[in-house]
């Protein structure tokens, strides 16, 4: 979803990445603060407003941030791996690799942002009521502890995918001891959320000229279209639920002799069925796995002299999956192994092939 981003460093192991369009943020929070905090703080040279403004946005920055590794810092704890932390126009996102093991981690790492907030938000609280400070760090310190306050506010709104949504996902999982049907619950509040949201910022549009208005619209928008791909996700997920690998194989596998020698292979075998791979057996025995990202590697003019036995990836026990086996555990293998195919096997028989390409079509089919 989000393109153009660039990785600026590590914060605890985990790449920070910044989204093009949080340099909009930036601007914003800046030109805010040009109009803001000559409100608060009068007779003060432009250049000293311009500066507050840069500071408030650098540590607004920091303020996201801090509140998305207490997210990850939670998951982390529960031996969750984070792939990436992206800082974007409506804050930040922490790009969990799986869901949470149990309701109460899924509690504990949606509440521990909001957490941060308020406490990074009491904080600047604190450094604004200190007495003696100079009044440009009193005003800075009150704008971000405002920020702050804002920022658990508005993630603790029970609509998923927000905090709060997460939240009431935790709840109602426990409640109902269905993942799936507590996601779709904590989305459906989502949606119901964003169109509020939407409404009020038409309705601020038509009552002035307000830059709140459209902002308002465009929040309530993303978190339409958030919640509502949860939704099909679940759908998705649900649909893989109970199939099995036997289901979805394709049955009638084509094997090559480990003898052969390539050119044949590919004659009557690649190019005849125009599947992008297929079993090797010797002697009736699974031995490996040819396809065409190893056929690539021999130049075309030794595909005479070189057996396919030579140039397979030799079988090993990953490659293969029994057709009890949830088509999940199938998709996960080939993801985390990044193979495309995967040899269906009972005892000594090769019963099928299961492909990427394969199951896409399946699901593709029964969807219609
Ligand atoms: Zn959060």
């Amino acid at each position: 979803m989000l393109g153009n981003s660039w990785q600026i460093g590590r914060v605890f192991g985990i790449p920070l990445r910044i989204h093009i369009s949080w340099f909009l943020v930036f601007a914003l929070v800046v030109w805010s603060g040009r109009s803001y905090f000559p409100y608060v703080l009068p007779s003060s040279p432009s250049w000293v407003y311009w500066a507050m403004g840069i500071v408030a946005a650098l540590l607004l920055f920091a303020s996201v941030l801090v509140h998305e590794l207490g997210h990850c810092l939670v998951a982390m704890r529960y031996r969750i791996p984070i792939a990436q932390i992206t800082l974007f126009i409506f804050g930040g996102m922490a790009q969990i690799r799986r869901e949470a093991p149990t309701p109460k981690a899924e509690f504990l790492i949606a509440i521990a942002g909001p957490i941060v907030s308020v406490v990074v938000g009491l904080g600047f609280w604190l450094l604004a009521a200190l007495p003696g400070s100079p009044p440009e760090l009193t005003a800075v310190s009150e704008h971000l502890r405002n920020i702050n306050l804002m920022l658990a506010t508005f993630n603790l709104v029970p609509g998923y995918p927000l905090d709060g949504g997460r939240v009431l996902r935790a709840a109602l999982w426990a409640w109902s001891k269905n993942f799936h049907k507590a996601t779709r619950q904590a989305a459906r509040t989502g949606q119901g959320f964003a169109v509020l949201l939407m409404l009020f910022g038409a309705w601020d549009l038509v009552a002035g000229p307000a830059i709140g208005g459209v902002w308002f619209l465009l929040i309530g928008a993303f978190l339409y279209t958030a919640a509502h791909n949860t939704h099909r996700q679940v759908a998705f997920q649900e649909s893989l639920m109970g199939l099995r690998v036997g289901d979805v194989m394709t049955p009638d596998v084509v094997v090559l002799e480990a003898g052969m020698p390539l050119d044949e292979a590919v004659d009557n075998y690649f190019l005849r069925f125009g599947y992008g791979g297929f079993p090797v057996v010797q002697n009736g025995r699974l031995v490996g796995m040819l396809s065409l990202k190893e056929l690539k590697t021999i130049p075309r003019h030794r595909w005479g002299t070189i057996t396919v036995g030579e140039v397979m990836a030799p079988h090993n026990l990953q490659a293969e999956i029994h057709p009890d086996e949830p088509i999940t555990a199938a998709m996960e293998r080939m993801f985390h192994d990044d193979r495309s195919r995967l040899v269906v096997r009972d005892e000594d028989k090769v019963l099928g092939l299961v492909t990427r390409s394969g199951i896409a079509r399946f699901l593709d089919l029964r969807q219609r």
